[in-house]
């Protein structure tokens, strides 16, 4: 048997609870199958450490994070907590991950299962089969270069400014991750910037060029501008494997692509930091969603996100594709016999709240590893 995996769950706030309970079923039902054993710890996130401990996330709980392989959230936040300052939000809880945790890499897959192939805005032709990962750099960029500021000129008007600014190392570290992933896809990566126009955006092209030429040569690389990113993203998705591209115009392109697929409800994500000395990257896996104040307590989210986040973290930081294949054939498969959670429906389907697509979930495992 492979040895324990350290895993720290955080549920938060909302319905993050609700969908993690769903994923923690799944995990039972792995431990049950005794192919894995995960060691696994769960703690308090958000408003509800805020609640108990007065701190969004406790130092007890980011050193669990740390000495663990991988961390599943849920989601934080919700009106309980807006009234409180700024230094006391919920989600500072997760900035404070992903700082601590030095994750860099945001891993956004748009994936079209067959059964929800009509969710989509886009044509039926257009998005069946979808399955693409947008890479987008996470920690620096525009969001965070200087000078930023706005500032008084002489004329008496104002100019505001923020910097572009990237270096080797950091766009070589996200380019890693992308070549890297591509070679457990279909081996391709699109780099994308605005080098037509930037001086930052040509140096992030000749740099991801020459580590392709250095070391992940057969990977196939091409280059595209953001802007006919963005129109070939609608234009015809499924040209594209693997998507790498700095803070903004990420922020911009993953929440594009998110949306081909049709539904906040069933879009997982990863956060990726550097690797250790054994090759293992730090990494934190989340839905896409938040803690959805509207529906929680009602027992109607859909889990499938956070069930779906977790098959990423066994395939990416467990290496055990096979059970995440298996996890995720069992939500198609699910799908397409017709139950769905409300944010899914459509006529001629059946609705079931979050525990009952749990059991279906569960029930599907069963079948598919009988
Ligand atoms: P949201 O994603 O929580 O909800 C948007 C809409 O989608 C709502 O109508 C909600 O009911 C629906 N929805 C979301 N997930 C669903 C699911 N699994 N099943 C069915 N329906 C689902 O976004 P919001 O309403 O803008 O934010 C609510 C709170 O969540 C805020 O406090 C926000 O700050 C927080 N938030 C947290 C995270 C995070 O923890 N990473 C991310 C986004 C928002």
């Amino acid at each position: 048997m492979p040895a324990n995996k350290k895993l720290l769950v955080l549920p938060g706030d909302g319905i993050g609870p609700e969908v993690m309970r769903e994923v923690r079923r799944v995990i039972d039902w792995m431990d049950r199958r005794r192919t894995v054993t995960f060691d696994l710890t769960e703690d308090l996130v958000g408003g509800a450490a805020i609640d108990a401990r007065g701190t969004p996330i406790a130092d007890k709980t980011m050193e669990a994070a740390l000495a663990s392989d991988a961390v599943l959230f849920g989601s934080v936040g919700g009106p309980r907590w807006e009234k409180l300052g700024f230094d006391m939000r919920p989600e500072l809880a997760i900035l404070r991950l992903r700082k601590e945790l030095d994750l860099f890499a945001n891993l956004r897959p748009a994936i079209v299962l067959d059964p929800l192939v009509d969710a989509s805005t886009l044509k039926a032709d257009v998005v069946r089969g979808l399955d693409l990962m947008i890479v987008r750099e996470s920690t620096g960029g525009i969001y965070f270069g200087e000078p930023r500021g706005v500032e008084t000129l002489a004329d008496g008007s104002k100019r505001g400014y923020d910097t572009e600014t990237y270096t080797t190392a950091e766009i070589e570290r996200v380019s890693r991750v992308a070549f890297e992933l591509a070679r457990q896809r279909q081996g391709r990566v699109c780099s994308v910037e605005k080098a037509n126009v930037m001086q930052s955006g040509l140096f992030w092209r000749e740099v991801v060029t020459a580590l392709h030429a250095r070391e992940y040569a057969d990977v196939s690389l091409s280059h595209m501008y953001a802007d006919n990113c963005a129109m070939q993203l609608v234009r015809n998705p499924r040209q594209f494997d693997v998507i790498v591209t700095s803070n903004i115009f990420g922020d911009l392109l993953s929440d594009l692509a998110s949306m081909l697929t049709g539904s906040l409800g069933m879009l997982p994500s990863a956060t990726m930091g550097a690797p250790d000395s054994a090759g293992r990257r730090r990494a934190l896996y989340e839905p896409i969603h938040g803690s959805a104040p509207d529906i929680a307590g009602k027992g109607i989210a859909n889990p499938m996100a956070q069930i779906l986040s977790f098959a990423m973290l066994l395939r990416y930081s467990f290496g055990m594709d096979e059970d995440a294949k298996l996890i995720e054939r069992a939500c198609t498969n699910v799908l397409a016999s017709g139950l769905r959670t409300a944010d899914v429906m459509a006529p001629g389907t059946a609705k079931v709240g979050t525990s009952v697509m749990g059991e279906a979930i569960l029930r599907e495992l069963d079948k598919l590893a009988a």
